[in-house]
């Protein structure tokens, strides 16, 4: 489903990725681990198309077309739905607003016709209940005074509403309290877990994966897959550290 092939990119004139290749089959979570600096947020944004991340190498196919041609709103058409670590507030758009304009885009892209405003509310509000969230909430403006975990409750709330093919997650589960974190887990199998859809996870640690399975672990190091192995490689790497599984 997305097949990353040797890909290569700068940022600020830096080589980050180094020749990086993976391949996430369609109906698999794949996770992606590696210490601090490695280059998992990087790769996240340039799968996004985001704006100063040269791409000096290689190719990303997504159901066989390549994506790194594509723009970011064709992307997100195509069906990629990207969740950063640290979510963009906008002050004076609610998030009721920015949900249906996000979706509404998506569906023009798509040759769709536009939901209603009825619609739309029945929508954000059955995907705000599935992630325990007050629809009241979503009136206010994109994340300002969001809680770390109100952040990340209405970011699958997004998730749920654009209904993605393919969505890679950057450390989604940072500073998220317990409850939280089962939500976010829970809400990522609801939505995605389904035998067209794929996931590419990027956490530092393992407990999200207590929550979301992952069907591939892959250790990101210095620009490039350095190691791979099930699900069992997070334990090993949550136990031993990244030096030591390196060794
Ligand atoms: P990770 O997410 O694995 O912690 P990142 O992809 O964020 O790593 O960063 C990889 C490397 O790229 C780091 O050395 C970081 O300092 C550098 N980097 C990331 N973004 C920028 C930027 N905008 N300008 C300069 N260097 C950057
Ligand atoms: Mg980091
Ligand atoms: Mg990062």
């Amino acid at each position: 489903m997305l097949e990353i092939r040797d890909l290569h990119a700068t940022v600020a004139g830096k080589p980050i990725l180094d020749g990086l290749t993976l391949s996430i089959p369609a109906g698999e979570v794949h996770a992606i681990m590696g210490p601090n600096g490695a280059g998992k947020s990087t790769l996240a944004y340039v799968l996004g198309g985001r704006p100063d991340y040269e791409v000096t190498g290689g190719s990303v196919l997504f159901d066989g077309v390549e994506l790194l041609e594509r723009e970011p709103h064709e992307r997100a058409a195509a069906g990629l739905f990207l969740g950063f670590q640290y979510p963009v507030e906008i002050p004076g758009v609610s998030y009721l607003q920015f949900l249906r304009e996000s979706l509404n885009a998506q569906r023009r892209a798509r040759g769709e016709a536009e939901l209603s405003g009825a619609e739309f509310i029945r929508l954000a509000r059955a995907q705000a209940g599935e992630l325990g969230m007050d629809a009241e909430m979503l009136k206010r403006p994109v994340n300002v005074g969001f809680s770390g975990g109100e952040k990340k409750r209405a970011e699958m709330v997004q998730m749920g509403i654009m209904d993605p093919r393919f969505a890679i997650l950057d450390e989604t589960d940072s500073g998220l309290d317990i409850d939280a974190l089962r939500a976010v887990g829970a809400g990522i199998n609801r939505i995605m877990r389904a035998p067209d859809k794929g996931v590419l996870l990027i956490t530092h640690y393992q407990r999200l994966l207590d929550y979301v399975r992952p069907d591939r672990v892959h250790v990101l190091r210095a620009g490039r897959i350095e190691r791979s192995g099930g699900a069992e490689l997070a334990l090993e790497l949550e136990r031993e550290g990244y030096v030591e599984a390196a060794a």
